[in-house]
C-alpha cells in the first residue's frame, strides 16, 4: 500500500499513529543532526522529521540524496510538532520516519513548483503537468470539478437529461470560423467541428426529450483575444414548451446555487435590463454595476451654444468621475490622450472640473457660462468635487467610446471591488444587426433566435428598414460586465425560420442545403422551445474574480492556437494527406 492518509489529513489527533504517506518532495531543509522534508500532494502538505537520534544513518543518507519533485513514500510515526504552522491544517504535527522509499526521481524542474512561480507563459505550458502541480492551478481544478458536478446535480434535479451530440457535423454559421476535418472515407468531403450544439439541441426538442443539458466542448476558429481559447467549454441547455420567463429562473436559479454551494456566496435576485436601456446608460450590452457613473445625454443642454464641435452631432454624452476635480492637467491630458488611441478612437474629450468652491473650470470654458455648465452637473448629478468627461459624436460609436472610458475610470478608481458581484439580465435583444460595410443583416444572437410575437407580422410583412427594429426573446447573463452566457426563444416555425434565412442572406437552396434537415423537422411537430448556454470555463473564472480563463482550462492553447506541450498544430505525413484526398499548397514564407 502507498499509503493509508493523504499529505493533507493528518491532525493533532492523529499524534501516536504510524502512517504511511506518499507525495512529491516540495522543500528539503538540513541541519546537519536534523532534517525536514515538506512532502506534497493533491490534498496538502505534511512536514516529515528526520532526527539522527531516531533515524537510522542509512534512512537519514537515503533522504539526503532526494531533490526537489522527487516522489517519495515514508512510513512513521505522527508526532506533535514543536513549533507549529497555522498556515496549513496539518501544521500541528509531523511524521518521525522510519522507512524511506524513493519511488521516482526527478530532474531539477525549469521553474519553481509553489504558488509563486519564476516560469514565463510558454514555460509552464510546455511542462503544463509541471504547472499544474502548483497551488493556485490546482485549486482552480477543484474548483471547476465541483462546480461541473454541482451543475450537474442541479439540472438532474431540474428533469434535465444529459446527452452528447456529435462532435462531427457539418458547418453551422454562428459567427465563426469553423474547424473542419476531412473524411478519408468520404473524398473531398469535410466534417466541421460544432461552434455549439445549437442544431442538435433543438432537433432534441423536437424529438421529445423536453429538457436537454451538455456540459461540451465548442469549437470556434477565431483570432484569439486575450480571454478566448478555440476550444472551450458550455453548459449548454434546451426545453420545450417554456416560456422566457420560465429559462430566466430557471438559469438564476443554477447560477445562485453555483455560487452558493460551490463558493458560499448569497446573490440577490437578478435585475433585468433591456438592450436599448443597458446602451443608453451604459454603452454596453454587458454593463458592470459593480459601480454607477451612468451616462447623461447632454444634447439639450450642450447643443447650439456656439460649440461647433457639439452642433452637428448626434450624441453628446458624458460621465461623471466623483471626487476627480482635482486632477492636474497632466492627467487631464492624459486621459484625453487614452480616449484618443486607436483602439477606443474618440476625437477628443471635454472635461469639466466642478471644483469644491462651487466654480467649473473646463476644456469649453469660451463657449459655456457656468450656468451652463451647472446644467450639465445636474444632468449627471454631479456636485462639487466632481470631474465631468464627455465625449460626442455619431451614437453608437460614441457609447461604445465612452464605455471604455467608463469601465478604464471604474479600475482607476477601484470602484471593482473584489468579491462583489453585480448580475443581471439583459434582454429584448435586437433581432437583426445591419452592417454597412457589407450591406447584409447579421443575426445578432444567431439564425434560430425568434422575434418577439409582436414583431412577427412585422418581420412577415415589413420592409427593410423595419427589419431593423425587430426585437428577440433573446436574453444574456452578466456578471460584473462579463457575458457569462446567452439564449433565446427559437423559431419553430418552417415558415418563419425560412424568412429569417432569407433577411439573412441565403438563397432557398443554400438555407435547404444547409438546414434542411432542421427545417424538415420543424414540419413533423416542433414544440415550442428555447435554451441558454453558459460558457463554463469563464464562468469559473468569473466567481473567482479572475480576468483569465486560461487558468481553469487544464491545458489551454497559447495566443496563437498552439498546445505547447504536444507541439500541436503539426504537419501531418504524406501518407495520410494522400489517404485523405488532400493535397497541400507550398506554403510560401513571409518575407
Ligand atoms: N448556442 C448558443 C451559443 O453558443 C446558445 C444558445 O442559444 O443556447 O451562444
Amino acid at each position: 500500500m502507498y499509503r493509508t492518509h493523504t499529505c493533507g489529513e493528518l491532525r493533532i489527533s492523529d499524534v501516536g499513529k504510524e502512517v504511511t504517506l506518499s507525495g512529491w518532495v516540495q522543500t528539503v531543509r538540513d541541519k546537519g543532526f536534523m532534517m525536514w522534508i515538506d512532502l506534497r500532494d493533491r490534498y496538502g502538505v505534511t512536514q516529515l522529521i528526520f532526527n539522527e537520534e531516531v533515524s537510522s544513518t542509512d534512512l537519514l543518507e537515503q533522504a539526503r540524496s532526494v531533490g526537489r519533485e522527487f516522489v517519495i513514500m515514508v512510513t512513521g510515526k505522527v508526532i506533535e510538532r514543536i513549533s507549529k504552522n497555522d498556515k496549513i491544517p496539518t501544521g500541528d504535527v509531523e511524521i518521525e520516519v522510519s522507512e524511506f522509499t524513493v519511488l521516482n526521481a526527478a530532474k531539477l524542474p525549469p521553474f519553481t513548483i509553489d504558488d509563486d512561480t519564476d516560469g514565463g507563459d510558454d514555460l509552464r505550458m510546455k511542462y503544463r503537468y509541471l504547472d499544474l502541480r502548483r497551488g493556485p492551478v490546482q485549486r482552480n481544478m477543484m474548483f471547476r470539478s465541483n462546480l461541473a458536478i454541482e451543475t450537474r446535480k442541479y439540472l438532474a434535479d431540474q428533469g434535465f437529461l444529459e446527452i452528447e451530440t456529435p462532435f462531427l457535423i457539418k458547418s453551422t454559421p454562428e459567427g465563426a470560423r469553423d474547424f473542419v476535418v476531412p473524411s478519408r472515407m468520404n473524398p473531398g468531403q469535410f466534417y466541421a467541428l460544432p461552434q455549439s450544439p445549437q442544431t442538435f439541441k433543438q432537433i432534441l426538442m423536437v424529438a421529445g426529450m423536453d429538457k436537454y443539458f451538455q456540459i461540451v466542448k465548442c469549437f470556434r476558429d477565431e483570432d484569439l483575444r486575450a480571454d478566448r481559447q478555440p476550444e472551450f467549454t458550455q453548459i449548454d441547455c434546451e426545453m420545450a414548451f417554456i416560456t422566457q420567463e420560465q429559462i430566466l429562473n430557471t438559469f438564476e436559479g443554477l447560477t445562485k446555487y453555483l455560487f452558493k454551494t460551490v463558493s458560499n456566496i448569497e446573490l440577490p435576485d437578478f435585475p433585468r435590463m433591456q438592450y436599448d436601456e443597458a446602451m443608453r446608460r451604459f454603452g454596453s450590452d454587458k454593463p458592470d454595476l459593480r459601480f454607477g457613473m451612468e451616462f447623461a445625454e447632454l444634447n439639450d443642454v450642450a447643443q447650439n451654444k456656439g460649440f461647433k464641435v457639439f452642433d452637428s452631432v448626434e450624441l453628446v454624452v458624458g460621465i461623471c468621475a466623483e471626487g476627480c476635480a482635482a486632477y492636474t492637467r497632466k492627467q487631464v491630458d492624459e486621459l484625453t490622450k487614452w480616449v484618443q488611441r486607436p483602439q477606443i478612437g474618440a476625437k477628443g474629450l471635454v472635461y469639466v472640473k466642478y471644483n469644491e468652491d462651487g466654480s467649473f473650470k473646463s476644456s469649453v470654458d469660451k463657449f459655456f457660462s457656468a450656468e451652463d455648465l451647472k446644467a450639465w452637473a445636474d444632468k449627471m448629478g454631479a456636485k462639487p468635487g466632481d470631474l465631468m468627461l464627455v465625449l460626442a459624436g455619431e451614437t453608437d460609436k460614441t457609447r461604445k467610446q465612452l464605455n471604455e472610458l467608463r469601465l478604464e475610470m471604474g479600475r482607476r478608481l477601484g470602484l471593482m471591488k473584489e468579491g462583489d458581484f453585480k448580475p443581471l439580465w439583459v434582454i429584448d435583444f435586437p433581432l437583426l444587426e445591419w452592417d454597412e460595410e457589407t450591406e447584409r443583416f447579421y443575426a445578432m444572437h444567431h439564425p434560430f433566435t425568434s422575434p418577439k410575437k409582436e414583431d412577427v407580422d412585422r418581420m412577415l410583412n415589413g420592409d427593410h428598414e423595419t427589419m431593423k427594429s425587430l426585437r428577440a426573446d433573446a436574453y444574456d447573463l452578466v456578471i460584473n460586465g462579463v457575458e457569462i452566457g446567452g439564449g433565446s426563444i427559437r423559431i419553430h416555425d418552417r415558415g418563419l425560420q425560412e424568412k429569417n434565412f432569407q433577411l439573412l442572406g441565403f438563397t432557398e437552396e443554400e438555407a435547404e442545403a444547409q438546414f434542411g434537415f432542421l427545417l424538415g423537422a420543424f414540419e413533423y411537430g416542433a414544440p415550442p422551445h428555447g435554451g441558454i448556454a453558459f460558457g463554463f470555463d469563464r464562468l469559473c473564472a468569473v466567481m473567482n474574480g479572475q480576468n483569465s480563463i486560461r487558468d481553469f482550462i487544464a491545458f489551454p492553447k497559447n495566443n496563437m492556437g498552439r498546445d505547447m506541450m504536444i507541439d500541436a498544430p503539426s504537419p501531418v505525413h504524406g501518407e495520410q494527406l494522400e489517404e485523405l484526398n488532400l493535397e497541400l499548397k507550398e506554403i510560401k514564407k513571409e518575407e
